[in-house]
């Protein structure tokens, strides 16, 4: 079985939504986005080897190559929140790439404090990656063409979580703050439910075609269609 699913989305952004039984999160690429020999973006590169010892990283790695993307051309990697199901594999594709890695600051602050409880938790080394800048709240110009994505600064299921928003395409990434008729666990250290239901509260105002979550809890991987994801925002609410 193949473990990773790849939707095309926009014309460069990919979602290689997680098919495998053990755990690891979605992962987004936007492709030929940053000027020089390097324009690939990854979002969330996951896991190396998982718990299950699936091969997270060699199958994304192929997955990407399947749509003509080599993951040595990514210049740049965005995490959504610090947790190691999303940013395990950010030292090795940096090495192979010479890629930078971007957080926001509070989640690289927590990362190195409280957040090392997370990978004594799962019996695991923490990545030894130095974000290159901190991503903040409002536009990030990364492009040579002037594209942009809004950082979305939304705390709850870690305190640095951000989600990312492509306006034009009017999609919505969201890491683990939602999921399909769920929401991103607060008992982990780190985890606030109150500020949780404020981020949500917040994304719920954009205006948004396609939500595509941290990891699967539909078939599908990505919540489509305008009313489906009203719907979604209205159920998930319903958690607080
Ligand atoms: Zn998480």
């Amino acid at each position: 079985m193949k473990l990773h699913n790849s939707i095309k989305l926009s014309d460069n952004l990919y979602c290689y939504i997680w098919q495998g039984t053990g755990n690891n999160c979605n992962t987004c690429v936007l492709t030929g986005i940053l000027k020089g020999a390097k324009p690939h973006i990854i979002i969330d590169p996951g896991h190396i080897i998982n718990e299950a010892r699936e091969d997270c990283l060699g199958s994304l790695e192929a997955a990407m190559a399947s749509n003509g993307i080599n993951i040595e051309d990514t210049g740049l990697i965005i995490n959504t929140h610090s947790h190691p199901d999303h940013c395990e594999a950010n030292d090795i594709i940096a090495r192979k790439s010479g890629a930078s890695i971007t957080m926001s600051e509070e989640e690289n602050t927590f990362r190195l404090t409280t957040g090392l409880q997370l990978y004594e938790l799962f019996d695991m080394e923490p990545p030894h990656f130095t974000p290159l800048f901190y991503l903040k709240e409002g536009s990030l110009d990364l492009g040579k063409d002037g594209f942009k994505v809004s950082v979305i600064l939304t705390p709850g299921h870690s305190p640095g979580s951000v989600c990312l928003y492509l306006e034009k395409e009017k999609i919505l990434i969201t890491g683990d703050v939602i999921f399909y008729m769920s929401v991103g666990r607060t008992d982990f250290p780190g985890g606030d439910t109150a500020l949780l239901e404020k981020s949500i509260q917040r994304l719920s105002l954009l205006d948004v075609e396609y939500v595509v979550p941290g990891h699967n809890t539909e078939p599908n991987g990505v919540i489509r269609g305008k009313q489906q994801v009203q719907r979604n925002f209205e159920a998930v609410k319903m958690f607080f």
